[in-house]
């Protein structure tokens, strides 16, 4: 975060550097309002109120995002803090914004405390995210300044604050691809929560990195000349080190062997073309061996958050190891945005083009009721918070499942007869096992068999989900009566 003294003139001088179309008097107006309407307020830090407005809307403008969304970020304390009503916000900026500030507003409140504060956390965000995406963005800006400025709360609201960053908002930031956003409220959550560990990661972290810089030099200019001789335009080269707290999550993942983790620095190229990419692949695989079993394809297979790229680890010149990630400007973009880059500006001052946004719409209400029939914590977590994937049925419903699900998942998750009686799954269009793992976007039908008994006992080993987990017991123990008891048992 930088400490040189952010101001409405700074803010409209970065928005029109990407947007020509930005309405600059609204967004000073905006401001101005917002100023008015805090008044002598202040911060915890003893600074006046608006700055923090301010502060959140040069976040979303260091990220190139459409102006309506920066104007309402400017007002979004207005209502909740001030005497201002919406209904004047509305009348003064018109019904969008006062419906992106509405949105915030119902985010504000939380009545409960402990696992029942985090529930209704959870269900007011999927609440939000289904009327309009928009208002997370601000909500991730938000708080993203709140926790750069956490320093100012006393140490058990501020580690309470971090907490619910770390165990909330950067999960949902993740599921909507936001991968910029989601890394910088994990690494800013990270040092409260886990003030011991931050400290041992960052100098772990330093200590691996330090004096290597001129080494990834060399690297570069060698791929560049590679690339040169071969005709492929670079859009750009850059060398990025790996953010604190996925090195920490990834750290723990391999049993805290520093050795195993070779992304800590890698190099990233971005091309004009797909076709690129992968000829650059097979470039820098010439000049240094790749290592086996580190060449990934997300191109071809996307993880289930839509993120696409190549990556490779090949064997330096002088034995070390250098991960490259390769990919598209477009592909470059949604993998920091995610969803946001509907709404944020490219180099030429354009949108990507809008691809559909249903499915988050369509997840965030599947998750939402379910979310009010259940209040076991951990489950909750398990099934809402990690990657999901999205599959089709023949006729085109979407069906959300935890990553790493198989037909069987999804038969039960459909009905529990259908469950309890498929037999064979049709994967876009190709029979295959049972417990084939799905892949974002496949499309899949069951086929069942009405004289089934029931579910196979060794289904249970490789389902993924609660809910086929607990159907396929269910079975098992009542089955488990014997037969002439069965038939003593009253019929339901
Ligand atoms: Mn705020």
């Amino acid at each position: 975060m930088s400490t040189k003294k952010q101001t409405i003139k700074g803010l409209l001088k970065k928005i029109q550097q990407y947007t020509k179309q930005a309405d600059l008097e609204i967004i000073q107006l905006a401001y101005d309002f917002a100023k008015d309407a805090h008044g002598d307020q202040t911060r915890k830090s003893g600074e006046p109120y608006i700055t923090h407005p301010l502060a959140a809307a040069h976040i979303l403008a260091d990220m190139r995002i459409d102006p309506v969304i920066i104007t309402a970020t400017l007002l979004h304390d207005v209502p909740e803090d001030t005497n201002v009503t919406l209904e004047e916000v509305e009348e003064n900026f018109g019904a969008e914004i006062r419906s992106l500030v509405e949105g915030i507003t119902k985010l504000g409140k939380l009545k409960y405390r402990g696992v029942e504060r985090y529930l209704e956390n959870l269900r007011k965000m999927f609440v939000a995210m289904a009327e309009d995406i928009r208002v997370m963005i601000i909500k991730f800006a938000d708080r993203i300044h709140n926790l750069s400025t956490l320093g100012a709360l006393p140490p058990q609201k501020a580690y309470r604050i971090a907490l619910e960053s770390l165990e909330i908002y950067a999960p949902i930031a993740g599921r909507l691809g936001m991968d910029e956003l989601k890394s910088q409220l994990e690494d800013l959550s990270f040092q409260y929560v886990y003030p011991k560990e931050y400290q041992r990661i960052k100098q772990l972290r330093d200590s691996k990195i330090s004096g290597k810089e001129q080494y990834y030099t060399q690297i570069k200019d060698i791929a560049k000349k590679e690339l040169a001789a071969a005709n492929i335009k670079i859009t750009s080269i850059t060398g990025r080190n790996k953010r604190l707290y996925s090195f920490y999550k990834k750290l723990q993942r391999k049993n805290d062997n520093v050795g195993k983790v070779y992304d800590l620095m890698a190099i990233r190229i971005i091309l004009p073309t797909m076709a690129d990419c992968y000829a650059t692949l097979g470039i820098l695989h010439k000049q240094w061996k790749p290592m086996t079993g580190r060449i990934k394809d997300y191109i071809s297979q996307p993880k289930p958050n839509g993120y696409q790229s190549l990556h490779t680890t090949v064997f330096g010149d002088d034995g070390e190891l250098i991960e490259f990630q390769i990919r598209t400007e477009q592909m470059d973009e949604e993998a920091n945005f995610g969803i946001a880059a509907h709404w944020h500006y490219d180099e030429k001052g354009s949108h990507l083009p809008k691809r559909e946004i249903a499915w988050a719409k369509e997840l965030a209400e599947i998750q939402k009721d379910i979310l009010t029939k259940l209040s076991d914590l951990e489950a909750i977590k398990v099934d809402f918070l990690q990657t999901r994937i999205f599959v089709f049925t023949p006729k085109g419903d979407v069906i959300d499942l935890p990553e790493g699900s198989t037909p069987v998942d999804f038969a039960y998750h459909i009905h529990t007869d259908i469950g309890n009686k498929c037999t064979a799954a049709i994967v876009n269009d190709k029979m295959q096992s049972l417990d084939t793992e799905l892949k974002n976007g496949d499309i899949v039908e069951i086929t069942i068999d009405k004289n089934r008994k029931g579910p196979n006992a060794d289904w249970i080993n490789f389902v993924k989900t609660n809910t086929a987990k607990s159907r396929i017991k269910t079975y098992q123990n009542k089955s488990k009566i014997p037969t002439w008891l069965k038939s003593v048992l009253p019929k339901k």
